[in-house]
C-alpha cells in the first residue's frame, strides 16, 4: 500500500476553517447533510476538520479511502462518492457508511451480496445521470423503474436504497445547472412517494463547490463539498 505521505497526497493546505463554518451553518440551519470531499487530501487535513467536529467525509477512490480509514478515528463516517467496481467493494463494505454511486443493478446485487457476507446492512444512492456529458456516469428515468421494481429487489435485505445521487453538468450555464437539479429533485419526489422494507428515498445528493448553493435552492438534502474546504486540488 502506498503511505499516506507519498505519491498522489501531495496538495496539502491548511483546511478552510471560515468557509467550513460559513457553509456548515448556513446547511444545519436548513438540516441538509455536508459530506466533506477529502479525495486526494492527507489524513492529517481530514483530521483538522474532525476537531472541529466534523464527522462525514467523502472519498472517490477505494484504496485511499481503506488507507485513510484504517488510519483516522473509528467514528468517521466515510462516504463513497466514486464509481465503484465490483471487485473492490469488499474492500470498504466492511465500514462504508453511505455508497452514492450505484449505477447499476448488477452493482447493487454485488453490494447486497458483500454486505450478506460479513452480516451488514448497506445505505447507498442510485446515482442518476442528469448531466450532459457522456463521462457523468448514471441511471436514467427508464433503469430506475426497472430497479425499483424489480422483483428480485425485497431479495436484496442487505442492502438499504436510501436515495439519490446526480452531478449536474460542468457549466457556467447556471441555468442548465438548476434545470439538471430541477430535474432530479423531480425523480426524487417521485420515488419518495414509495417505499418498501429495503428502500425508503429520503436522501437527495446533489450540489458540490462549484453549484451548491443551486443544489439547496432546488431542495437537496445532501452536498458534498471539496475544494472550498479542502482548497483546490491538482488533479481529479
Ligand atoms: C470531487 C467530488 C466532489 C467535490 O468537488 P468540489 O468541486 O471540490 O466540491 C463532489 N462529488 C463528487 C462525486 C466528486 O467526485
Amino acid at each position: 500500500m502506498i503511505p499516506l505521505t507519498r505519491g498522489i497526497y501531495f496538495c496539502s493546505m491548511a483546511i478552510n476553517k471560515e468557509n467550513y463554518s460559513k457553509i456548515s451553518a448556513e446547511l444545519e440551519s436548513r438540516n441538509i447533510t455536508l459530506v466533506a470531499v477529502s479525495k486526494t487530501k492527507p489524513a492529517s487535513d481530514i483530521l483538522d476538520l474532525y476537531n472541529l467536529g466534523h464527522r462525514d467525509f467523502g472519498e472517490n477512490y477505494v484504496q485511499e479511502l481503506q488507507e485513510k480509514q484504517e488510519e483516522l478515528p473509528k467514528d468517521i463516517k466515510w462516504h463513497f462518492i466514486g464509481h465503484l467496481q465490483s471487485n473492490k467493494i469488499k474492500y470498504i463494505a466492511p465500514f462504508v457508511y453511505l455508497i452514492h454511486g450505484i449505477d447499476s443493478f448488477k452493482l447493487l446485487k454485488e453490494v447486497d451480496k458483500q454486505a450478506k457476507k460479513i452480516d451488514r446492512n448497506i445505505n447507498v444512492l442510485l446515482q442518476v445521470h442528469i448531466a450532459q456529458e457522456e463521462t457523468k456516469f448514471g441511471l436514467d428515468e427508464t433503469e430506475l423503474d426497472e430497479i425499483v421494481n424489480s422483483p428480485e429487489l425485497p431479495g436484496l435485505k442487505n442492502v438499504n436504497i436510501q436515495g439519490l445521487m446526480g452531478m449536474a453538468s460542468f457549466t457556467e450555464d447556471k441555468e442548465k445547472v438548476r434545470n439538471e437539479f430541477r430535474y432530479l429533485k423531480s425523480l426524487f419526489d417521485k420515488y419518495a412517494q414509495l417505499q418498501t422494507t429495503n428502500y425508503k428515498v429520503q436522501t437527495l445528493s446533489m450540489g458540490m463547490s462549484a453549484d451548491y448553493p443551486i443544489a439547496i435552492e432546488e431542495g437537496t438534502t445532501l452536498v458534498r463539498i471539496g475544494s472550498l474546504i479542502f482548497g483546490e486540488r491538482a488533479h481529479n
